[in-house]
């Protein structure tokens, strides 16, 4: 019935091929292709069916042409790097096939974290009839299909929605993150922000702290951050008032990521050394540890959620929408921690609701622009099973 390319042999690249390769009705022949194929020829060695695997450098647009020529899939799901997005994207326009990704493009040389560049292919997806699922992750991903839930059953009207993700997982080293550090260093790195009436509103780092009950973890230090899916959830919850977005930061990974941004060793400026080019975060990456290598390691649970409030029938209404998952089931089943796994399970459902026409849509979409019902059915189903908690509207947060 169909094929899928998946690019990336990372972490979430593991997830989204063993997900895959469980749903042989679906996705009944897959190739995974990566720069490294060695990457690949494990993850392939590491199932149970037959999948093909290629090398490809994803900047290649050429390349790509040629990888998706060869192997004919209906859908291509990059989990390579959000630097890929373009090339992956026009690559899918000159050979005619469906497009799902889990993080917005970013240039190599500006952390920008915004939509405009992917977003100025909706006419030439439209036109040629093909589809771009854009950020089919958990955060974004997830997060705007909850949001997109409680918009259809669980409120009139939404006024404030906070989104919580809280990473409790323990893997034993002093510092290293949980998927690729150069993102996720520029993620945490970069100025807070969020929307509020019509506007947005800049904070210093981790400036807001809020202590948060995570359910099945407990009370823990969450900090506002700037998060991709705002910048298209604030233009598609009608009458939205404020959007903000906190993550959890343990004290050691929170003292060791200051002093590696005070001696300047998350800058993506270029330095010379000795008679070369190196960009001091690419350098960083190559000495932490590689975040696949953390699964084995990690223990403890993730509770990433969304916090709505608003009304439902005249009433005030709160609701923590959210997926709690354990790090260490993520890794019997699938060789990846929960960080990889909550971001594999929603990049392989994304790919499934296409195939199956239940999403299909020519034009670049973002999550909450399609209906959330056969989503929120899938994640159950495969592995992301939510739960919605009522809370009281009248408690101060
Ligand atoms: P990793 O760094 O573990 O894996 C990335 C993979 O892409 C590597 O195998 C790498 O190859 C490959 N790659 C990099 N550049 C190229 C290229 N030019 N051509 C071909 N392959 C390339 O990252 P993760 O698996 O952790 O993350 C994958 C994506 O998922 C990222 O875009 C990340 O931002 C996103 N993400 C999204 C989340 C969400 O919730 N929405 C959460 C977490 C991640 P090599 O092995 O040779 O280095």
């Amino acid at each position: 019935m169909s094929n899928v390319l998946i690019i990336g042999a990372g972490g979430v690249g593991r997830v989204v091929t063993h997900k895959c390769a469980q749903l042989p009705e679906v996705f009944s022949q897959i190739c995974l292709a990566s720069r490294t194929v060695s990457r690949c020829e494990q993850i392939a060695s590491e199932l149970s069916r037959e999948i093909r695997t290629e090398q490809v450098d994803a900047d290649n647009v050429p390349e790509l042409v040629a990888l998706i020529r060869k192997n004919e899939p209906k859908v291509v799901v990059n989990v390579a790097l959000p630097y890929q997005d373009l090339t992956i994207m026009d690559a899918c326009l000159e050979t005619g096939v469906d497009y799902v990704d889990t993080a917005n493009y970013e240039p190599l040389d500006t952390a920008k974290f915004e939509y405009k560049w992917q977003w100025a292919y909706q006419d030439r997806f439209k036109e040629a009839g093909l589809m771009a699922l854009l950020g089919s992750g958990f955060d974004p991903g997830v997060t705007n299909v909850f949001c997109a839930h409680a918009q259809k059953h669980l409120f009139d009207q939404i006024d404030t929605i906070d989104i919580l993700d809280c990473n409790d997982g323990d893997h034993g080293y002093p510092f290293a993150t949980n998927f690729n550090p150069e993102i996720n260093i520029r993620e945490v790195s970069a100025n807070g922000r969020y929307w509020e009436a019509g506007e947005w509103k800049e904070t210093k780092p981790m400036e807001h702290r809020w202590d948060f009950d995570y359910p099945e973890v407990g009370v823990r230090p969450s900090y506002l951050m700037y998060h991709e899916e705002m910048e298209s959830l604030c233009q598609n919850i009608p009458g939205l008032k404020r959007i903000r977005f906190w993550m959890t930061f343990g004290e050691a990974y929170l003292t060791h990521l200051n002093c590696l941004v005070n001696v300047g060793m998350t800058s993506i400026e270029p330095v010379g050394f000795n008679g070369q080019e190196i960009v001091p975060l690419q350098f960083l990456k190559a000495v932490l540890p590689d975040p696949a290598s953390l699964g084995p390691r990690t223990k403890g649970k993730t509770c990433i959620g969304c916090l709505v409030d608003g009304t439902k029938d005249g009433k005030r209404r709160k609701a923590f929408i959210h997926n709690s998952c354990d790090h260490q089931e993520c890794f019997r089943e699938t060789n990846a921690q929960a960080v990889s796994y909550t971001t594999g399970v929603p990049a392989m459902i994304g790919a499934k609701q296409i195939l199956e026409g239940t999403w299909r849509k020519p034009g670049v979409w973002n999550m909450e622009q399609l209906n959330p019902d056969p989503f929120m059915a899938d994640l159950t189903q495969f592995g992301l099973p939510w739960k919605v908690v009522e809370m009281d509207p009248e408690k101060p947060d």
